[in-house]
């Protein structure tokens, strides 16, 4: 079922509303497997709004109105869509009823126009409007599905849920075309947005069912594959056929999926391994321990999160050199390293990592801007210290770094940092 959506409303030409119907009636016929292949916007003007609709007729199978069923002349959505299927309207005793009931019960003068809202097209099916006085309409001719909503979004959500939708999928199912929508998201770290894109542009060129998406997140980048069919076990090995394909390119670079986190790929890698942990953290006050306890069974892995804040819990608990703190500063490289090499030492672990910043904003120098942070890594007959600009506003800076930590770990896992 390919649909259309036709939003009438010179207001809508003329930016002054926005269309936010188009919007949620094509996230909702999403729900159903339902394609929206054109948004239309039209005036307050049957001419145009004839053309519209000939040409939406021409190109879906399902096309649904938002707006212009109101009871003033310019409400000219109902009689343009009557008359270019060649259909009488008739009046809808259930809603004149309906209609008059409310203007009796709140007191207001009735006037004749209100009655124009009644009439529907002969055969359609009247959709009864909780919120106003227009009701909606679905009308089936031919391989043609029309559905006519009202334009206040207050009134139009609400029936096209309760309404529209029910019946919409009993029509998919009745003609086998109900169709499941899932999605998957693949975590990508360590390569940008538009280095991925060219690295996968031969699937991203060719991509079908499932669709892919990127998209930028923080210092990653998701990849949501969104795939339709008629079954769920049908649709979930298609996303597991297109998520293989794409681990086949990108390798490690993608380190999970859905809710995956990268803490929880680092923790199943120090499982697996069977390796512990323990980390030294100065300007991340101890965000990467907290992330990585955010674990359940982290106890398995990770035996100690020292937070060493001040120079001199630098030195009485991690053994640095106070000559290193005074010749190079707490945040430098040498500091990094005998940071590290300090918590492996002191906690008996097999791996160590230790973080060392200028969080900011202030205690920056011109050799030591904010965000200038070193990160080292220790291992058994292995060591390395990397220099890190981060940018952002303080917790942003903490976030990068505790990230950064967990990239160079992840990657030390893979047995990928002897390498570069
Ligand atoms: P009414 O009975 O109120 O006349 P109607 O079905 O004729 O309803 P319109 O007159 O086209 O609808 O629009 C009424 C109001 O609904 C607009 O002033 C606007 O606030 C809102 N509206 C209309 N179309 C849209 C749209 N596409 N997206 C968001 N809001 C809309």
């Amino acid at each position: 079922m390919r649909c259309e959506i036709i939003a009438v409303g010179t207001e809508l030409l003329m930016g002054q509303i926005t269309n936010t119907n188009a919007r949620d009636i094509a996230r909702e016929l999403l729900s159903l497997g339902v394609g929206v292949y054109y948004q239309t916007v039209v005036g307050d003007n049957e001419e145009r709004l004839t053309e519209v609709v000939k040409r939406a007729m021409e190109r879906a199978d399902l096309i649904v109105f938002s707006g212009g069923l109101g009871p003033t002349d310019d409400d000219l959505t109902r009689d343009t869509v009557a008359r270019v299927l060649g259909i009488s309207m008739e009046k809808n005793e259930e809603w004149e009823k309906k209609l008059l009931e409310f203007f009796s019960r709140f007191k207001t003068p009735f006037a004749e126009n209100n009655l124009r809202q009644t009439m529907i097209p002969r055969g359609a099916l009247m959709l009864p409007n909780d919120r106003g006085t227009a009701p909606g309409i679905f009308l089936e001719k031919g391989r043609y599905t029309f559905v006519l909503l009202p334009g206040p979004p207050r009134e139009m959500l609400p029936m096209l849920r309760a309404q529209v939708i029910p019946l919409l999928k009993k029509k998919l199912e009745t003609s086998g075309e109900l169709a499941v929508l899932q999605s998957r998201i693949l975590h990508v770290i360590g390569l940008g947005e538009s280095l991925l894109v060219e690295k996968l542009k031969d699937i991203l060129d060719t991509q079908d069912n499932p669709t892919i998406a990127p998209l930028a997140k923080g210092t990653e980048v998701h990849l949501r594959l969104t795939a339709h069919g008629r079954f769920p076990g049908e649709v979930q090995a298609l996303l597991t056929q297109k998520a293989e394909e794409i681990k086949s390119v990108l390798g490690d670079y993608v380190y999970g999926e859905d809710e995956d986190t990268l803490e929880l790929a680092v923790a199943r890698l120090l499982k697996a391994k069977g390796k512990t942990l323990a980390l030294a953290e100065s300007c991340t006050g101890g965000l990467l321990t907290h992330r990585l306890t955010n674990i359940p069974g982290s106890s398995e892995y990770l035996l100690s999160g020292l937070v060493t804040y001040s120079n001199e819990a630098k030195v009485n608990f991690l053994g640095v050199d106070p000559v290193s703190i005074q010749s190079k500063g707490a945040v430098s490289a040498e500091v990094a390293a005998e940071m590290s090499a300090g918590v492996r030492r002191v906690c008996g672990a097999d791996i160590s990592l230790s973080i060392t910043g200028i969080a900011g904003p202030g205690g920056d120098t011109p050799q030591k801007p904010v965000g200038l942070t070193y990160i080292s890594l220790e291992a058994e007959n292995f060591s390395l210290t990397r220099k890190y600009q981060f940018w952002g506003s303080r917790v942003e800076i903490k976030e990068r770094a505790a990230q950064a930590a967990l990239y160079l770990l992840r990657r030390f896992l893979l047995d990928k940092l002897k390498e570069e």
